[in-house]
């Protein structure tokens, strides 16, 4: 990429840094950067003819300059237009402003005209010296950050505009069922969406309707659409272990022992599973389930099946309780099973001790270690794997994008060529029988030919279908719509602050018939900012108000060792309550717990409440969720915090709330996309561009195929170093 700024050749300056900061590094990326609105200072309006409340443009002369003091110090200036004056008013200000608005200077101000008794005023306009040439387009405002002013900003993107390379990038036949919007190409788009004519409707431009825009938002769907699918097509290429279960081998032998049958959902998804790890290319699948459908069982049936098959399999979670209580599940599962073949379940995370860590380590490297469970800890670069088959990440949209691409590529680390049956493997017994014995393994791998172990993802927050279809297109999703039987829906209460004491009296009933209770509180220390009750404190009242109990407290701040006797304590049903912060969030299982009590619900987003309350209603004992509230002082709850509440009140199916939650939220940041720092889609809205998006779909695998070129010139155009995000 020639227009790349040269890599650190010379110091950056301060707005070089924040363009870089904000992704405006090749001329093209700039030429992208659009405005957030525009300002017209295209005309001048005579005092007398504005109107209280217009933002306008005013020149004229100064007449009067004074720096008063009451009610505080600020300066005034008095401007004559030759129609009437206005009082320009300056709470900061500079000496080199004093001299720019002397006395006798020819000015032009622009800000919002207030009326009044008094006369006609202006608060803090932008000021400039009379006399230069009105601008011809609309001034355009783009977002920006503090380091980048708006006029360098504005000059790097015209100057981007006018170096980009902006040659069509789509051909004329695929674009027949948006042929509105040929008119707009890309560079007519952009040229009149950086400079507008003063004569659009600014309504049209800011809400994103106009043709142009509409062009721009076809052109960005199309680009990931077909980033998807290129990825899509790369894993198709890639060749990865044929594993299938034994029949009558590990699991089958979990299943006989589970105290349970599998639900209807869980077997139809069993079964979509191990038809994709039988095939030589790579899973690439998602398992979404609400809360508590049960997916830990169908993630250790497909561990089976990799094992069965003579491989490994890893599992990784984002937190570290969450993995601790995997590891406890499936040792407990697993085990009984594996000892007899001289295999085990290993355990990796960050916390643990050296020696511990390297003494799994060997395990993990011999392939004594048939399930390796952990944290990230499992990707790190120090852990290699005998054989690794499968690798599944539980509650995967809790991992950053950075994490997810790091597993990605250290899982085509992991599987050296070749993956034929004779390469490897070879003295590992059991393995190597299997792997090419019954089954007919992959087609022998010649040279150039990339393995990758299977992946399932797995994640309790739905993906609305829109979503799924836009950014998921590179991905197999599997939907357990099930819950085990038995359960008895979870009550979801509101109550004000001020009711606490009867939310407690509620505590010890539950706790006098032997059920457990989480009680969430959104920080760990009092800020002074927030004002926030937190955990501690609570604890310490809890502690107060219920004598003679054990209340434990539990924190992301505590040595990892502390969390685990605590959590130990309440799996074991020792403790009747737990309070804690949020790092009981995803996955915690204790089906005897049978309410749930979220303080300052208000502050908590939508799928993180759905969450939270999913850690009851596991058992079959009535359950529910006291959501405790707390409006600010005077006024109301916030608009946002009022739809999210009402969401939890109405329904506790998460598709339905990971539909409102991407209605209240916007899909940027359903993604998690502000965390990783890469929007994904920048401007087209997948809740309104339906039909652009439904283009995109159609249009992708066609311009694939007869277009490849300029296909992969699209891409790069729009997505640069961005499309690894797409595919992570
Ligand atoms: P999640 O999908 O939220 O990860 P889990 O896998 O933790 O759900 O399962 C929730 C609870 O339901 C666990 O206690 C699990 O043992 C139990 N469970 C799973 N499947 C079934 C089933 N088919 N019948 C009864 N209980 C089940
Ligand atoms: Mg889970």
């Amino acid at each position: 990429m020639p227009d790349v700024v040269p890599a650190a050749a010379q110091p950056l300056s301060a707005p070089q840094k924040a363009l870089r900061k904000l992704g405006l590094v090749r001329d093209i990326d700039r030429a992208l950067h659009l405005p957030l609105r525009y300002e017209d200072e295209t005309r001048i309006t005579r005092l007398r003819d504005a109107r209280d409340g217009d933002v306008v443009q005013i020149e004229g002369e100064v007449t009067h300059q004074e720096v008063g003091f009451r009610p505080r110090r600020q300066l005034l200036v008095t401007l004559d237009d030759g129609s009437d004056t206005c009082v320009l008013r300056f709470f900061n200000f500079y000496p080199s402003q004093q001299k720019q608005m002397a006395v006798g200077n020819r000015i032009r101000a622009r800000g919002e005209l207030r009326g009044g008794f008094a006369g006609l005023s202006m608060m803090h306009p932008t000021v400039r010296a009379a006399g230069s040439a009105l601008p011809s387009a609309l001034t355009p405002v783009y977002p920006t950050v503090a380091q980048l002013p708006q006029p360098y900003l504005r000059k790097a993107v015209l100057a981007g505009l006018a170096q980009a390379d902006l040659s069509a990038t789509i051909p004329e036949p695929i674009l027949d069922e948006i042929g509105h919007l040929r008119a707009w190409d890309l560079r007519q788009a952009l040229a009149f969406l950086h400079r507008p004519a003063p004569e659009v409707a600014l309504a049209e431009l800011e809400d994103h309707s106009h043709p142009a825009w509409q062009r721009l938002k076809a052109e960005e769907l199309l680009a990931q659409q077909l980033s998807q699918l290129q990825a899509r097509r790369a894993r198709e290429r890639l060749r990865a272990p044929v594993l299938r279960a034994a029949p009558g081998g590990l699991a089958d032998r979990l299943l006989a022992a589970l105290p349970f049958q599998l639900t209807g959902a869980q077997r139809r998804v069993g079964e979509e599973i191990a038809h994709d790890l039988g095939a030589t290319q790579p899973m690439h699948r998602l398992l979404q389930g609400d809360v508590g459908s049960g997916k830990t069982v169908v993630a250790a049936l497909a561990a089976c099946t990799a094992i069965d098959a003579g491989w490994q399999c890893a599992l990784m979670a984002p937190t570290e309780i969450l993995a601790e209580q995997h590891f406890a599940k499936l040792v407990e599962w697993l085990e009984p099973l594996l000892a007899p073949l001289g295999q085990r379940v290993a355990w990796l995370t960050g916390g643990q001790k050296k020696k511990a860590r390297a003494e799994m380590l060997t395990l993990i490297e011999s392939g004594e270690a048939a399930l390796v469970v952990g944290t990230h800890a499992v990707i790190q670069a120090q852990v290699r794997f005998a054989r690794l088959g499968l690798a599944i990440i539980d509650e995967q949209h809790r991992f950053g994008v950075a994490q997810r691409l790091a597993l990605r590529q250290k899982m085509s680390d992991l599987l050296p060529l070749p993956l034929a049956g004779e390469g490897r493997g070879e003295g590992r017994g059991r393995a190597t029988a299997d792997a090419s014995g019954p089954h007919p393994g992959p087609p022998p791998a010649g040279e150039g030919v990339n393995a990758e172990p299977h992946l399932l993802m797995m994640s309790a927050t739905p993906i609305p279908r829109t979503l799924a279809m836009s950014y998921y297109a590179d991905l197999d999703v599997s939907t357990l719509d099930e819950l085990p039987p038995g359960r008895t829906p979870v009550v979801t209460k509101l109550a004000a602050a001020h009711r606490r004491g009867e939310v407690i009296e509620r505590i010890r009933a539950q706790i006098a018939q032997g059920r457990q209770v989480y009680w969430v509180c959104p920080l760990i220390e009092e800020s002074e900012a927030l004002d926030l009750r937190n955990a501690t404190e609570t604890h310490a009242d809890l502690s107060q108000a219920l004598p003679g109990r054990m209340i434990g407290l539990l924190h992301s701040r505590m040595p990892p060792a502390e969390k685990k006797a605590v959590m130990a304590l309440f799996t074991a049903g020792d403790m009747p309550v737990l309070v804690s912060t949020t790092v009981i969030e995803v996955g915690v299982d204790v089906p005897n717990a049978s309410l749930m009590v979220i303080e300052h619900a208000e502050r908590f987003g939508l799928s993180q409440l759905h969450q939270l309350r999913g850690r009851v209603g596991r058992g079959a004992a009535a359950s529910a969720c006291v959501l405790l509230y707390e409006t600010p002082e005077g006024g109301r709850l916030g608009e946002t915090a009022r739809a999210r509440l009402k969401a939890m009140i109405e329904t506790s199916d998460g598709f339905e709330i990971a539909r409102r939650d991407l209605e209240i939220r916007g899909p940027g940041e359903f993604l998690g996309a502000r965390q990783s720092g890469a929007a994904l889609l920048r401007f087209a809205d997948l809740a309104e561009d339906g039909a652009l998006l439904q283009w995109a779909r159609h249009a992708a695998p066609r311009m694939l195929r007869d277009y490849p070129q300029w296909a992969d010139k699209h891409v790069a155009r729009w997505l640069g170093a961005k499309s690894d995000y797409l595919k992570a």
